[in-house]
């Protein structure tokens, strides 16, 4: 049985020779294909071709990968377990009664299906992490600014990453050095000038494959307490274990505290919805979207055609996000929410003044149930406490399995300083150990 992972099955061919040759890879579908329709998992953007490649997807035919399809979503990005795609649910391939975590849930769930050697998905609040630990693979989510963004359909701009996913931490390292890079058509990748007033880009001395060595002896992971509270006891014990490994291996582990993290899924939820409400602005049957061709003026011609295009979860976000932003309302709910993400921001840096990078078990609970968490937003929102805060800090963080609890995935989020991918490449490769 088909697991639903791609949207669009259409093969693109890169280069001939190259890094990636021979390797497939699977674009999740808010990442643009020029020719390829891209439909960010919406029925608004159901016959959308966009003319232009992503920058990633450039990189990706330059290296010589073969692109296979665009991999199914969480409608916008919206979601963590790919159920609010207008395209239907995917399985996650582990037991097939049960979610693949999301929003980029296509994108894992073909690479541990074996449909696709790698993917790319993007993280705004843990979409490539989750699902990576959902789906039992790697997962990297990098520093913002690390990767170009262009090309990438906007759901939360001042948040997202796009990110590899694949089965092993040097595989996936490796798709992170042909993504990453300097970009003169994104204003939001980083632009660095070297002693001699050179261009640089923190990409441009890193080897991230290279840092796969398992060389973790003398290094100090700090675990973050207050994100073990509310876990399932079985995750904690795969994650325990997990600790036990690397211990055996030379790391220290101390713990952490960071007092900010309560109010993270708050902070994170007002800035994604109100960045949501104005990003999708756009989509109103005109300037982008179906429209559903009515008469009439020109209001009613906009509401009726993202009445018909959005589904819930993105009509509820819009509604909550134009409302925090609106006037009278905008410092009781986003100028606090940007309060809380530069406090989150300062806890990180402590914490990392106590430990070379820092570990959590990626998600709290084990895959759901298909159907299990819809009718629950709040709880999925609560699902995301342990991703979402790495996102408001703009840090580097990776998910590697981590073991098994009753027979499903269990992934170790292992976050770093800013651009020390390496530093989390290297422990993730530990854990494989
Ligand atoms: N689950 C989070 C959300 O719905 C994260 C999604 C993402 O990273 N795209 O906003």
């Amino acid at each position: 049985m088909s697991l639903n992972a791609f949207i669009t099955e259409e093969t693109i061919e890169g280069a001939d020779d190259g890094p990636l040759a021979g390797t497939t890879v699977a674009v999740k579908d808010n990442i643009s294909t020029e020719g390829v329709r891209t439909t960010c998992g919406s029925a608004m953007l159901e016959s959308y071709v966009p003319p232009y490649d992503a920058t990633v997807v450039e990189r990706l035919k330059d290296a010589g990968a073969t692109i296979v399809g665009k991999a199914n979503m969480d409608e916008f990005g919206m979601g963590g377990t790919t159920e609010t795609s207008a395209y239907g649910a995917v399985k996650n391939p582990v037991d097939e009664s049960r979610v693949p975590g999301g929003s980029s849930g296509g994108s894992a769930a073909a690479v541990a299906a074996g449909e696709a050697d790698l993917a790319l998905g993007s993280d705004t609040g843990g979409s490539v992490r989750n699902p990576a630990a959902f789906c039992g693979v790697v997962g990297i989510k990098p520093t913002y600014g690390l990767v170009s963004r262009y090309g990438l359909v906007a759901y939360a701009n001042s948040l997202e990453q796009i990110g590899p996913i694949g089965t092993t931490v040097e595989e996936t390292a490796a798709l992170l050095d042909v993504v990453a890079g300097p970009d003169p058509k994104d204003g939001t990748t980083r632009f660095d000038r070297d002693g001699d007033g050179d261009a640089t880009h923190p990409a441009a001395d890193a080897d991230y494959a290279a840092a796969a060595d398992g060389d973790v002896d003398g290094t100090t992971i700090g675990v973050i307490t207050d994100l073990l509270d509310g876990a399932d006891d079985r995750v904690v014990d795969a994650f325990g274990a997990a600790l036990d490994t690397l211990r055996a291996q030379g790391i220290e582990t101390v713990e952490v505290s960071l007092d900010s993290l309560e109010h993270a899924v708050q902070a994170y939820y007002v800035i994604a919805m109100s960045e949501a409400s104005s990003n999708l602005a756009r989509f109103d049957g005109v300037r982008y979207g179906q429209s559903g061709g009515y008469e009439g003026n020109w209001n009613d011609a906009f509401a009726r055609a993202r009445e018909e295009g959005f589904g819930e979860e993105v009509k509820r976000r819009i509604l909550l996000g134009t409302y925090a932003l609106s006037a009278g309302y905008h410092d009781k709910y986003y100028k606090k929410a940007q309060d809380a993400r530069a406090w989150v921001k300062r806890d990180f840096d402590d914490a990392l003044d106590q430990a070379d990078v820092l570990a959590t078990p990626t998600m709290p609970v084990l895959p759901p149930e298909l159907g299990e968490s819809l009718d629950d937003p709040l709880q999925l929102y609560l699902m995301d406490a342990n991703t979402v805060p790495v996102n408001l800090a703009n840090l580097p963080a990776i998910s590697v399995p981590a073991g098994e609890a009753d027979g499903l995935p269990v992934g170790l989020q292992l976050i770093g300083p800013k651009f020390g991918e390496e530093s989390i490449i290297r422990v993730a490769s530990a854990v494989e150990h």
